[in-house]
């Protein structure tokens, strides 16, 4: 009896940053934009005719794989795009990770990549970082099935440069590689252009952050024909129409106002950076960001009792209850004023014992 329920998948699901539905909080805890899409992208939503929603999408959402390879300077052939970057990963995940050799993801990582390879049955292996939270390049070079993470790192958002990742390549000729670009543009460094030099390097990115499009779900990889060819071939095994007709044309507006692009991005920078001060003036401990967060410490405060702190003050910010990192936060920058409420509460909270 009931013998079906064996036979259900067991499984642990990644956990998102809380969507809270109380109103009038302060949103810090999911690295989303604070900013609204550039302005040209809702002019195409306000344009869009919803009549046309009866026909499929363009099947391979080609003109907006044409706005993306003109902004990188690189092929369509060499454009993928998928259902948000979680997507595009995941794919990535079942076309290139096939060997019995475990693959190879920092300890402190997006904590998506162990869920894919429980879900796909992918062995995997997790060098620690080291003390300051930095790969170490050399727990990189053995034998393995593929390697994984993002640069900037998360919820470090500690970025490697181009020599890093070039060791990286050099030293393993014989897997994919794949980046994950998710918060580059937040004054990162890009491998886009390696793609060129190297045939087995996967570049991912995403319009949730950088592009404040986080709704709609558009991802993206830029790589080799090799294996571009490859993830296409998965995809269309699995899913014929990953990106919707609203998408594409509201996603070519974004990628081409590259103007407002760089202002948002340049305002989160700038705010980034004056919480780094300030919270570094109260003692606090924050890693050198190249994200839209920052990843903070206090040696004379318990962090989870903050981020309870300021959750009750509604102010949302993301704690992580994993060994290392369990008595530091991720603040995901948000506006001018939003920074102000948050300095202001975390004030509140380190002078209530007093
Ligand atoms: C946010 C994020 C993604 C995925 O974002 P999508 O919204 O699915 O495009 C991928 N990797 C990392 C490290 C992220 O933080």
């Amino acid at each position: 009896m009931n013998e079906w329920k064996n036979n259900l998948r067991k499984i642990k699901p990644y956990v998102p940053g809380e969507q809270s539905k109380e109103k009038n909080i302060v949103k810090l805890n999911a690295n989303e934009n604070p900013y609204p899409p550039s302005p040209k992208a809702i002019e195409a939503l306000k344009a869009f005719n919803a009549e046309s929603l009866r026909l499929y999408p363009h099947a391979d959402a080609t003109p907006l794989k044409a706005a993306i390879a003109e902004y990188y300077g690189v092929e369509i052939e060499n454009v993928f795009l998928g259902n948000g970057s979680d997507d595009v990963i995941a794919l990535a995940f079942q076309a290139f990770f096939n060997s019995e050799k475990p693959i190879l993801f920092p300890d402190i990582t997006y904590s998506f990549y162990p869920v894919w390879c429980e879900l796909f049955k992918i062995p995997f292996k997790t060098p620690a970082l080291n003390k300051d939270f930095r790969i170490n390049i050399d727990d990189y070079s053995g034998e393995n099935g593929g390697i994984v993470f993002p640069n900037p790192n998360a919820p470090t958002s500690i970025c490697e440069g181009e020599e890093f990742i070039r060791k990286m390549l050099d030293n393993n000729t014989d897997s994919v590689v794949i980046v994950d670009e998710a918060y580059v543009d937040f004054g990162g460094y890009s491998s886009v252009k390696l793609t060129k030099e190297y045939e087995n390097l996967l570049v991912t990115g995403t319009f949730s952050k950088s592009r404040s499009l986080a709704g709609l779900r558009i991802g993206f990889a830029i790589g080799s024909r090799a294996l571009v060819s490859v993830l296409e071939a998965v995809k269309n095994s699995y899913n014929s129409y990953t990106v919707d007709a609203l998408s594409i044309a509201m996603g070519i507006e974004s990628v081409n106002d590259d103007e407002y692009f760089k202002a948002t991005t340049a305002k989160i920078i700038n705010t980034r950076e004056r919480l780094k001060t300030e919270l570094e003036a109260l003692g606090f401990e924050v890693l050198n960001s190249s994200t839209n967060f920052i990843f903070a410490t206090h040696k004379k405060y318990n962090m989870k009792e903050m981020f309870e702190f300021l959750k009750a003050r509604k102010v949302f910010i993301r704690y992580f209850n994993l060994p290392r990192i369990d008595n530091y936060v991720r603040i995901t920058i948000g506006t001018d004023i939003e920074t102000d409420i948050l300095i202001s509460e975390i004030n509140n909270f380190l002078n209530k014992g007093e």
